[in-house]
């Protein structure tokens, strides 16, 4: 049988692009048609529930049973008319997936006549058999249960003939056990702070909410190359592979046209994705071969991350139907870009003020200054805990790595922000303002321009940039679920503005004015939080140095960089903001770490596998052959030529031997590392001793078997290569 190889680069020659056809010209005749949004609450649900419903999304207040049952009356009667025949509660459990577990909506009536029915309590709240999700250790047997309830602020979609509702996911005894209920309490943290901060500038707003634009990064590689990749398959990342001759170099990918096949892909997730109201916006081609880049419209914060994991699903479905594979991974291939999730952040209030936009007057701009500096602040404060939301076995291979932004936190604010931050600081360092210079520097603030969004301003490098009218966290990894940065963020955040918020009042309790006592505060936190900020090169050498001066934290180990999650500032900042307690806390790191240790023990499992049943053997055959020609030349020349002829061969056949003796020793030395590593009984210990004794021994293997991908007969190896993964489509 020829390899699986060889088959799957004849079947990848043979496809074609799949004909998508659109469902009308515009893409505003079918937006939303797949959404139980605002237009059809209206058509289907009375006023009464209407509004009620309006008001628990705007308020957070519970919606009573009555009213409940007739939403889910309106709902069903939407669902059933578009053929949905099942529901679901759909939550984002600690697993960065999406779960669900559909229901028919059919019942048995007394008469036993099967009629279709959804109730108010079958809309609101359900008790799936969670006992199979990650909780660290929150649920013991007597409380195993937990229970999923509905979140009316995140509107209802149809997949597949299943009307899916988004819930949150809570223990019996109320704690968290997943990624929505800290990022919707986070929200409230955030709003409450904000709104109280807004008030000094404008006392009309009355909410104020993060808003979130995640621009996801992917691979996309034929389904059938895939499937002769064994380590593809199981760990979503190639554990060997040597580097195309070509790879990256010329920068041919990024931007250029993108192939047809892929196209066709990008369509057809796209169409879905408007009927599901995911306003997806930007495609391109990324840096990487094989890598795309798909942007959406910003959202509401809780919506955003919702779509985000929606879209992600999206697309691992109809990527089948184009016989593609996609991967999330954060880095698929080694020696080529991998994958990010820039999430972009703002704040913006209930009157449309977008708070991180330079306004138009010097009012306004206070406004802006404040809440920049305060981010800033919050980011310098708890740069660990930030590191700590992105960190995984997967994104290791970003951070610290030299494509992605290092593993220290930084900020980068542009020339013009910085040269503002720096003016305002100067004034209480070096002396005090004249009254007119004071005028000036107002009139200054005043100018800077309402849009800064000056693509030469950018810095590519940074891990938290600030590009003009919101920040851009660049370190989170392509498989993220976003909600855990950003829960960190707007936690972050608002326990800064309540910090500011009560030292100006402190100040004009003592008669300070009121900018005054703004513009005092905010000088003391740039101040306080200058060393966060770094405008250079992040890859560069210089900035670790530089960094380790200023006492930033450089941490690349990730169950070390997790301990930040339960360091007692954490704590404290969570649970001064009501977003996680300690128990809660101590349960999700323990799923981090668990999560973690489980990735390593896989690769090394899958690579020793691989290395032992499919790279030996070839190089062993390929050994004997080199053998048998020796022997052979041996055979029909004459002492003195074979002595020439064969030196090259027999250095060969010592290198191949080297590298089987290699792979052989290393394998069975990382099997007993893990041997010992499992016998460890602590969660935090056990991902140390993966991390520090295991995980080395990839990198070690791999290298032997990347050399012998070199040397190997290409006709015998196994694989799928590094040219035919990344090339052919
Ligand atoms: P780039 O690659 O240059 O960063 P993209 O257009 O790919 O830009 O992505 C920018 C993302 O930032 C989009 O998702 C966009 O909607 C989002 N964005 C723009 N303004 C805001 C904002 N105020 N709050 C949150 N996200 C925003
Ligand atoms: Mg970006």
């Amino acid at each position: 049988m020829a390899h699986l190889r060889f088959q799957a680069l004849q079947e990848v020659l043979r496809r074609q692009p799949i004909e998508v056809k659109y469902p009308s010209k515009k893409i505003s005749d079918y937006y939303g048609i797949n959404v139980f949004d605002k237009q059809k609450m209206q058509k289907y649900l009375s006023i009464e529930a209407y509004r009620s419903v309006q008001k628990s999304i705007d308020k957070g207040i519970r919606i009573d049973r009555k009213i409940a049952d007739g939403v889910a009356a309106g709902m069903k009667a939407w669902a059933t008319e578009k053929g949905a025949t099942h529901y679901t509660h759909w939550f984002h459990p600690l697993t960065d997936a999406t779960a669900e577990k559909h229901d028919a909506f059919i019942e048995l009536s007394d008469t036993d006549v099967v009629i279709e029915n959804f109730s108010g309590s079958a809309l609101v709240q359900q008790e799936p058999d969670a006992s199979s999700f990650p909780s660290g250790g929150i649920r013991n047997t007597f409380e195993a249960r937990g229970y999923t309830a509905w979140d009316p602020s995140s509107p209802a979609f149809i997949v597949d003939n299943t009307l899916s509702i988004p819930t949150i996911f809570v223990s019996y005894t109320g704690e968290a056990l997943d990624h929505k209920t800290p990022l919707l309490r986070s929200m409230a943290a955030i709003d409450k702070a904000a709104t109280e901060v807004c008030l000094y500038f404008d006392r009309s707003v009355t909410k104020v909410y993060p808003t979130l634009g995640s621009e996801q990064e992917y691979f996309l590689i034929d389904d059938a190359l895939f499937h002769a990749r064994p380590d593809l398959v199981l760990t979503d990342r190639t554990l060997m592979g040597h580097a195309s001759a070509k790879d990256q170099q010329l920068e041919d990918h990024y931007f250029s046209s993108i192939p047809e096949r892929v196209s066709a892909f990008m369509k057809d997730f796209e169409i879905e994705a408007y009927k599901l109201g995911i306003p997806v916006k930007t495609r391109h081609n990324e840096v990487a071969p094989n890598q795309f880049e798909c942007a959406p419209i910003f959202e509401e914060a809780n919506l955003a991350t919702d779509h985000n994991l929606l879209l992600m699903d999206l697309m691992k479905t109809i990527s089948r139907r184009h016989s593609f594979k996609i991967l999330f991974h954060e880095k698929p291939f080694a020696d080529v870009n991998g994958s990010g999730k820039h999430c972009n952040w703002s704040l913006v209030t209930d009157n449309g003020i977008n708070l991180l936009a330079p306004g138009k007057t010097p009012r306004t701009n206070l406004l802006f200054l404040t809440f920049l500096v305060n981010t800033v602040k919050a980011v310098h404060e708890h740069a660990d805990l930030l590191r700590a939301t992105i960190s995984s076995a997967g994104n290791a291979h970003r951070l610290g790595g030299n494509e992605a932004p290092p593993a220290i936190m930084s900020v980068f604010l542009g020339d013009r922000v910085s040269k503002m931050l720096d003016l305002i600081e100067q004034e209480v360092t070096e002396r005090k303002m004249t009254p007119d210079e004071k005028t000036e520097l107002k009139l200054n603030i005043g100018k800077i321009p309402q849009i800064l969004l000056d693509n030469t301003d950018r810095n590519r490098t940074s891990p938290f940039a600030f590009t003009g009218n919101r920040f851009e966290f660049r370190a989170v990894g392509a498989s993220t679920n976003v909600a855990s940065p950003i829960i960190a963020l707007n936690s972050a955040v608002a326990d800064q503005l309540v910090k500011f918020n009560s030292e100006v009042q402190v100040l004009m309790k003592k008669k300070v004015k009121k900018d005054e006592a703004i513009f005092q505060v905010l000088r003391k936190y740039i101040i306080e939080s200058k060393p966060i900020r770094f405008e250079g090169n992040n890859y560069g050498k210089e900035w670790i140095r530089e960094a380790a001066k200023r006492k930033l934290s450089n941490i690349k180990d990730v169950p070390e960089s997790m301990d930040a999650f339960l360091s007692q500032k954490t704590i404290d900042m969570y649970s001064r903001q009501g977003v996680l307690d300690k128990r809660e806390l101590e349960g999700r790191t323990k799923v981090r770490l668990e999560m973690y240790t489980k990735r390593i023990q896989i690769e090394a499992r899958v690579l020793g596998d691989i290395a032992i049943n499919h790279i030996l053997p070839t190089a062993i055959k390929y050994q004997s052959e080199l053998i048998e020609n020796v022997r052979g030349l041996k055979e029909i020349f004459d002492e003195d030529e074979y002595r020439e002829l064969s030196a090259a061969r027999l250095d060969r056949i010592k290198e191949i031997t080297g590298h089987i003796s290699g792979i052989m020793a290393k394998v069975g030395e990382m099997i007993e590392e893990r041997k010992k590593a499992n016998r460890i009984e602590d969660t935090r210990k056990r991902a140390g001793t993966y991390s520090i004794k295991v995980y080395p021994y990839l990198a070690d293997i791999r290298e032997h078997i990347d050399k012998l991908e070199l040397i190997v007969d290409n006709e015998t190896w196994p694989l799928p290569k590094y040219r035919e993964l990344l090339f052919v489509r």
